[in-house]
Order: structure tokens, then C-alpha cells, then sequence
């Protein structure tokens, strides 16, 4: 067995107003017409498996605009009351579900019906009266009821999967629930228009800020262009007075310049006399230089000659040099031999010297021997090498 749960109505917007009954015909397990009701503050309603508890849950939901794919039927005509497959194919068939809500306050009703026609569509009434499903949504909305949101009904399963959702699924439930869901395409929409808007305002900030740049930049562009003007008049005005100054210092120069011209003129005029006398002198000199020009040449035929001389007596010369060098060396030898033979000299006399002693002895002693042999008459008797070197000495 299993309870489904349904509070409609509790909202602040709806203040206070809440489901009274159902009367439904033929819709799904409900044959014919049924109340089922009223309920109160807090209705349980039990029964075993099949007993029809989720079939009113789809009940409510149906007079409330959900669609057939929510309310656990293919298409509406599922949600039909039919026992079997016969029922199923008759023609004409029809199915409704009228909700009665009790006003706030007043204690006055309100009649929310939505039928399943014969051909298989939906229709709406509020009270009795024939509308659109807008209408019929926009009254629910003024009741606070959500149908998109599905915010007044918490069906079988709900639970669990409600607890196994991620924080983003709790969100988006929850953003369902509270209807701002609904609000989504709005605010995307509002969100786009913003963007849209801030970047048309961003662009008209930029333009704005670039045509004050641009204003800043004229202005300083004109202020620049009105000193450059100005500076272009002063300019003007010293350049003037510059050209004045200029052709003042010219005029000074160029007297000064005329004065020296008329000293370099009078110094030229020195100097060309100068240069006068000094080409006369110059003439002079040339004749000397060619004169002595003519003395070099006549020297150089002569030196040459005496070249050509002196190369034809190089042989003589040489031979006269290696005679010189011969006669040198000759010398030398002689000069060795006379000394040689001063030395064989100085031997021979001193050699002399001796013999003429010893000859003087030897002659003294010849005297002597003579006297002996004149008085003796004996004549001294020499042998042959005796005489021989008598004689020699
Ligand atoms: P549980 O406790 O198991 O959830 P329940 O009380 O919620 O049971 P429902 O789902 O409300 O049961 O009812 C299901 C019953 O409704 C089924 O027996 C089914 O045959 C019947 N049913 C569904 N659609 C139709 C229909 N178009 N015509 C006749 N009976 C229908
Ligand atoms: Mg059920």
C-alpha cells in the first residue's frame, strides 16, 4: 500500500484557499461519477495496490492542466475510464474531472473543470463557462498553483528521487518548485537584453571615451597649432631681425673684406714686382744652371772617359798591385836577410876582432920568435895548413 500527498492552495498567493472535493467521471479507474471528498487540512487516504490512490493523485493533476505524459498515459484518451479493450474502441467516449476549490475568506467556490471530449481533446471551464487554457492557467496562477512547476504535488517516488538528486538536479527542482523556472526564458531573455545593453553602453562609453579623447586631443591639437602659429610669428620676426643682423655683419665684412682686398692687392702688386725681379734673377740663374749644366755634362764625358780609362788600366792596375804585394813580401825577405846578415856581420867582425887579436898575438909572437931565431939564425919553419891559415887570417 502506498499514500500520495496533495496541498493546493497554501501559498501566500493562494491565501488560504485549499482543494473542497473532486467530481470525477470516467476518469481512469473511477467509472461513472464520483465525489471524492471533501478533504481537509491534512486527508490521508489509504487503500491496497491498484485501489486507485495514484489515480487521484492524476486526477488532480489532470483538472490542473498537467499533461497526459505526466499523468502516466500515452495520450489522453488512456485516461478514460474502460474496463476492457471493447470499452477502449467505443466511439464518444468522454472523461472529466471538475475540482472544487474553496475561495479564501468568502467561503464561495470555485469550479475548475477539464474534460476529455469525444475526439480526444481537452476542455476547460471555469465555473460552468467555456475558456481558454490560458485563461484557465492564469486563473490557477492567481491561485498560486504553478502547473509547470508542479508545485503543489509531491507524487509516489517522489521522494527518493528527490533524495538521490545532485545539488544542481535540487536546484533546478527546487528553481521548478519555486516557479522562477518559469521565469528562465524571461530572465535569459532580460539577461540577453542586459548584456546586449551593457555592451551597447560599453560601446557607447568607449565612443563616448574616444570622442573625449579625441575632443582632449583636438583641443590640444588646436592649442599646439595656435602656439605653433605663434612660435611662426616669432619666428618670423627673428628671422627678420637674424637677415637684418646678417646683412649688417655683411655689409661690416664686406668693407672690412674691401680694405684687406685693397691691402692684398697692394701686397699682390709688391709681389708680382717681387716675382719681377725674382724671374730676372730666376733667368739669370737659369743661364748659370745651364752653363753649369754644360760644365756637369762636359765633367760626366770626362769622368766617363776617365771611367772607361780607369777600367782599361784595372788590369794593370792589378797586375801593379800583386807586383806591389810581391815586391812587399821580396822586401820583407830582404829586409829578414839584411838583418840576418847585419846579425852575420856583427858575428864577422867581432870575429875579426878576435883574430886580429889573435893575429896580433900570433904576429908579436912571430916577432918575437924571429928576434929568437935571428939570433939563433934559425928560421921558424910552418907546416903547409899553418901558412894556409896565416894567409886566411
Ligand atoms: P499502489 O498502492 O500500488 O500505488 P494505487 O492505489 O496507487 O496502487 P492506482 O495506480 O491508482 O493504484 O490504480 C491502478 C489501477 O487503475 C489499476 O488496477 C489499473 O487497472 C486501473 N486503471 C488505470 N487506468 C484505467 C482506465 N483507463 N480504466 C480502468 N481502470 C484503469
Ligand atoms: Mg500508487
Amino acid at each position: 500500500m502506498a499514500a500520495a500527498a496533495a496541498s493546493v492552495g497554501h501559498s501566500s498567493k493562494g491565501g488560504g484557499g485549499r482543494i473542497h472535493r473532486l467530481e470525477v467521471e470516467n476518469f481512469k479507474s473511477y467509472k461513472g461519477t464520483q465525489t471524492i471528498g471533501p478533504f481537509f487540512d491534512f486527508t490521508a487516504i489509504i487503500g491496497p495496490n491498484g485501489a486507485g490512490k495514484s489515480n487521484l493523485m492524476d486526477a488532480i493533476s489532470f483538472v490542473l492542466g498537467v499533461r497526459s505524459a505526466h499523468l502516466r498515459g500515452a495520450q489522453l484518451k488512456d485516461l478514460i475510464y474502460a474496463l476492457d479493450d471493447r470499452d477502449k474502441e467505443a466511439k464518444g467516449r468522454r472523461a472529466s474531472v471538475r475540482l472544487v476549490y474553496n475561495l479564501p475568506g468568502t467561503g464561495g467556490e470555485l469550479h475548475f473543470t477539464r474534460t476529455i471530449t469525444g475526439a480526444g481533446g481537452s476542455e476547460y471551464r471555469i465555473d460552468g463557462r467555456l475558456v481558454t487554457w490560458d485563461d484557465y492557467n492564469a486563473k490557477l496562477r492567481s491561485l498560486g498553483i504553478l502547473v509547470k512547476a508542479r508545485n503543489f504535488l509531491v507524487f509516489q517516488g517522489d521522494v527518493e528521487s528527490i533524495a538521490s538528486k545532485n545539488p544542481k538536479e535540487l536546484t533546478a527542482l527546487l528553481e521548478q518548485i519555486a516557479g522562477s523556472d518559469e521565469l528562465r526564458r524571461e530572465y535569459d531573455e532580460l539577461e540577453e537584453q542586459k548584456t546586449s545593453a551593457e555592451e551597447k553602453s560599453a560601446l557607447v562609453y568607449q565612443e563616448k571615451r574616444t570622442i573625449v579623447m579625441e575632443r582632449k586631443q583636438k583641443k590640444a591639437q588646436k592649442e599646439e597649432a595656435e602656439k605653433h602659429l605663434r612660435l611662426q610669428q616669432d619666428l618670423k620676426l627673428l628671422k627678420t631681425e637674424h637677415l637684418l643682423w646678417q646683412l649688417y655683419s655683411i655689409e661690416k665684412d664686406m668693407e672690412k673684406i674691401e680694405a684687406e682686398l685693397e691691402d692684398d692687392r697692394r701686397s699682390l702688386q709688391q709681389a708680382r714686382e717681387d716675382n719681377q725681379s725674382s724671374d730676372n734673377g730666376l733667368a739669370a740663374k737659369r743661364k748659370e744652371q745651364s752653363a753649369f749644366l754644360k760644365k756637369i755634362t762636359l765633367c760626366e764625358k770626362s769622368m766617363s772617359k776617365k771611367k772607361v780609362d780607369i777600367d782599361k788600366k784595372q788590369p794593370e792596375l792589378l797586375r801593379l798591385k800583386e807586383q806591389i804585394s810581391r815586391l812587399k813580401s821580396k822586401i820583407k825577405s830582404c829586409n829578414k836577410e839584411i838583418d840576418k846578415k847585419k846579425d852575420d856581420n856583427n858575428k864577422h867582425l867581432e870575429e875579426m876582432k878576435r883574430l886580429q887579436s889573435a893575429l896580433a898575438d900570433v904576429t908579436s909572437a912571430i916577432e918575437e920568435l924571429n928576434e929568437q931565431g935571428q939570433d939563433k939564425g934559425v928560421k921558424l919553419q910552418l907546416a903547409d895548413d899553418q901558412v894556409q891559415e896565416y894567409h886566411r887570417m
